[in-house]
């Protein structure tokens, strides 16, 4: 069928969104990062009070801002605290977005913080960026599939913006809201949609369910799973779980609500990461100092988003521990590739004997054992000196209980030999631990419970 002359999507043997962008030399990139960077920082602090108040305590303005080193060492950081420090002072948006700008919100919505005080946010729909798309078009999913988004339209911002991108994609949308998931998978059996949209959590979920009413998912029209919200398929041992589950392929998409949206995209080819989209942010991997970390090490990813255009986001702290790659990578792209995705938060980071010691890092390593289970916890504890890990685990059916021990001491090997500290490691039989039905919770933090 022929298309109507303004729709436009890329070539469908293409495997990019934009080739020109995703594939473009770092030279080249970071030309277009700079341009993007000094208009952003020209326009917030023209428009925006809370930015003109701090870049005025950093004694900085757009002027000395002329290449990405002025940036590094002249812009300062802001992060959450800092974004609802400025709305408290007059809410509910206070100096955080440009004045009068109140007619073009057209979604607005609150995320909660650690300090009770929730961050309200607003989107700006005009997404001609369309993030989503970029990693759904690099893994096959073309405008002829028909997606299910197995999603309450509660307040998870992420698949938000993924409806409005699949609507934009072209692709024939159903809605599962308001419904309980057995009527979720009876309508995925009679609509047979190809695409499956959800925590990577509840599609677990889901496949249990549906075995337990005679429904094989793994039979199912699903051909892909593409999860959000919490750490998925770019940590093996989750991305083999949904891939088991639903006889399907499974696609990590990162990104954090501040910025909207999807900022990332899972490589194709290297399975256990995913790549920044550097059409929609100029990241840093920094250290506690905020200076950027060498390549192959582990930092704060920092964030100059182009996405959200009233309440804009300018070398945005996001917490998120990752650890980055640059180069052109096996599929093409030259976007920064981070190994394993998101590897823990800067407020739960462990230091075990003097090591870092990252959750996602612990949970890979027992990934690759095929007589583990997806489902752990990672407990972490601090006595006398430094933190101490505690990890449970759950054995795979076919592991008799007279081998726990030996394929506990195996994982604590692993662990040592990959990570370089041992840490404990207690075996259990399945259906031990906890099931979650939205968001699973794996890292228990009782360090701030003290
Ligand atoms: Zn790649």
């Amino acid at each position: 069928m022929a298309l109507a002359p303004y729709y436009s999507v890329p070539s469908l043997k293409s495997s990019y969104w934009n080739g020109r962008v995703e594939t473009m030399p770092r030279e080249e990139l970071d030309a277009l990062h700079l341009r993007r960077v000094q208009a952003m920082i020209r326009y917030t602090y023209e428009n925006i009070p809370m930015y003109k108040e701090l870049y005025g305590e950093a004694n900085t303005c757009p002027e000395d801002i002329q290449t990405l080193q002025d940036y590094i060492d002249r812009v300062p950081t802001i992060d959450k605290r800092d974004v609802v420090t400025f709305q408290q002072l007059r809410p509910p948006f206070g100096d955080t977005v440009v004045p009068g700008s109140e007619d073009y919100m057209t979604l607005r919505y609150t995320t909660s913080g650690s300090t009770g005080i929730p961050l309200q946010e607003v989107g700006f729909y005009t997404d001609p960026l369309n993030m989503w798309t970029w990693g759904w078009w690099a893994w096959g999913i073309r405008p002829k599939d028909i997606f299910y988004f197995a999603f309450p339209f509660g307040t998870f911002m992420g698949f938000w913006s993924a409806y409005f991108d699949a609507l934009v994609f072209g692709a024939q949308v159903i809605t599962g809201g308001g419904v309980d998931t057995k009527t979720r998978i009876k309508q995925i059996v009679e609509l047979e949609p190809t695409v499956l949209i959800s925590t990577p959590t509840y599609a677990l979920h889901m496949a249990e369910v549906a075995r337990e009413m005679g429904i094989d998912p793994a039979k199912s029209s699903i051909k892909f799973v593409s999860t959000a919200g919490e750490p998925g398929p770019a940590v093996p041992s989750i991305r083999r779980a949904l891939e088991e589950a639903w006889g399907a392929t499974a696609i990590d998409m990162y990104g954090i609500s501040e910025t909207w949206t999807a900022h990332s995209l899972h490589c194709p080819v290297r399975l256990n990461g995913i790549h920044l989209n550097e059409n929609i942010c100029y990241p840093l991997v920094v250290d506690e100092n905020g200076r950027p970390v060498p390549e192959g090490e582990v930092g704060e990813l920092v964030l100059t988003s182009y996405s959200a255009v009233l309440t804009p986001y300018v070398k945005y702290r996001t917490h998120d521990l990752v650890r980055w790659y640059k180069g052109v990578c096996d599929c093409g792209r030259t976007w920064v590739y981070l190994d394993g995705g998101v590897l823990g938060r800067t407020d739960n980071m462990i230091v075990v004997k003097g090591t870092n010691v990252y959750p996602t890092a612990v949970q890979n390593v027992l990934a690759a054992d095929a007589d583990v289970s997806e489902n752990l916890e990672i407990h972490i504890t601090s006595e006398g000196l430094g933190d101490q890990v505690q990890i449970k685990v759950e054995a795979r059916p076919q592991v008799g209980g007279e081998s726990y021990t030996r394929l506990g001491q195996k994982l604590e090997e692993a662990l040592r030999e990959k990570i370089g500290v041992r840490l404990p490691v207690e075996v259990l039989a399945p259906g031990t631990l906890p099931r979650y039905e939205m968001k699973a919770k794996r890292v228990f933090d009782h360090r701030q419970a003290r």
